[in-house]
């Protein structure tokens, strides 16, 4: 039989549940070399922990299997070790049944074994917040609505002064048996109790014996400097309370960042377009750029070209990981615009002809800058 219950995945390499897979991996190498059995001969604690590790380890490192189990817990994972016949006729837990009670939910009928308490839902807040705050990180308070533990009945479901009552169908186990083909014993949930073992005559007013109740709650979140739009904050059992005192879901802060009337974000780095006009592009000049801090000065060489790129270092976006912890900052990307006057003025149109007498009218001869010779290779 295998009934022990099993120590959850991220604390046996005793890792967070926002682990990356690198840091998977590094646990998982620690914890195999201290315990591999040939560093441990005739250590039978040794051995269970290795085994335990490797498979935390086979399960957290495959995308797919992380994903069930973050979601279901063990129950998504059916069991690897599973032996179909180890449990059959004495009530002991299927893997298979419990699968489909994570999916189905309470009402999924097949499923043997007293029902353990169920998550309640996750939830999804969507939190918009401006390109600065983003850049800088900031602290919301954010407002949802969300199930909580019924403070008139403490979550149990039974109206108060009253308690919940052992269920006749099923005596207080939870299944049902069922003596079929072969005299093999088929067992599955007590479908008046649900595999809770008890019903609730008097069921609560205040919750109509859910043991929850809608609630507008408030909670603080920090959003790290460097998010972006389209990323996800979670929040640890932030979601909805289980019914009758289940553990809760979690919740879901998807962010969305304004635009900015200047900058342009690309990751960790920031870009700006910087309108220079033919003067200060031919002669070269000094300029004061906006920066995420404050304004910044900028040296535009003598014969700056359009599309010219000046890199800011330091002055982008801070890097994020996956934990929410900031690291070094991008840079900030300048890229020159020459503007040419579209309205001139008589002394600057008199200005530009005398430029125009002065360059000449060589320049469709200038070979060295002739496009078509690096077209076709003639020079
Ligand atoms: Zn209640
Ligand atoms: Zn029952």
């Amino acid at each position: 039989m295998t009934t022990q219950t099993k120590r959850d995945y991220y604390d046996v390499l005793g890792l967070s549940r926002s682990a990356t897979g690198d840091e998977i991996k590094k646990a998982y190498r620690k914890l195999a070399m201290k315990y591999h059995p040939d560093r441990n001969p005739n250590d039978p604690e040794a051995e269970n922990k290795f085994k335990e590790a490797t498979e935390a380890y086979e399960v957290l490192s495959n995308d797919q299997k992380r994903a069930m189990y973050d979601q279901y817990g063990h129950a998504g994972l059916g069991g690897s070790s599973f032996d179909p016949f180890a449990g059959a006729g004495f009530g002991g837990t299927d893997p298979f049944s419990t699968i489909f009670d994570a999916f189905f939910g309470q009402g999924a009928r097949g499923g043997a074994g007293r029902a353990t308490a169920r998550q309640g839902a996750d939830l999804r807040y969507d939190l918009t917040i401006t390109f600065e705050e983003a850049v800088f990180g900031t602290q919301k308070e954010i407002q949802y609505r969300r199930l909580e533990t019924c403070g008139t009945c403490g979550g149990v479901g039974a109206e108060p002064g009253t308690d919940p009552v052992r269920c006749p169908k099923c005596n207080g186990s939870g299944e049902m048996r069922i003596r079929a083909f072969l005299n093999m014993v088929t067992v599955t949930t007590c479908d008046q109790c649900d595999g809770r073992g008890t019903i609730i005559p008097m069921p609560c007013k205040e919750c109509r014996g859910e043991g929850r109740v809608r609630n507008s709650v408030s909670r603080s979140l920090t959003v790290p400097a460097g998010v972006d739009d389209g990323m996800r904050i979670r929040v640890g059992a932030g979601g909805d309370v289980g019914p009758r005192n289940g553990p809760a879901g979690d919740l879901y802060v998807s962010l969305h960042v304004q635009p900015h009337e200047l900058f342009v974000r690309e990751g960790d780095r920031i870009l700006l377009e910087l309108p220079i006009n033919v003067a200060q592009a031919a002669l070269g000049t000094e300029l004061e750029v906006p920066t995420l801090d404050g304004s910044e000065k900028l040296v535009i060489p003598a014969g700056t070209q359009d599309g010219a790129i000046f890199t800011l270092r330091g002055k982008g976006v801070q890097q994020v990981d996956a934990m929410g912890r900031s690291g070094r900052r991008g840079d900030q990307v300048v890229v020159a615009r020459v503007r040419i006057p579209s309205k001139l003025t008589d002394e600057q149109r008199e200005l530009f002809r005398k430029l125009g007498e002065s360059m000449g009218a060589d320049q469709l001869g200038h070979k060295e800058s002739s496009i078509w010779s690096k077209i076709f290779g003639r020079s």
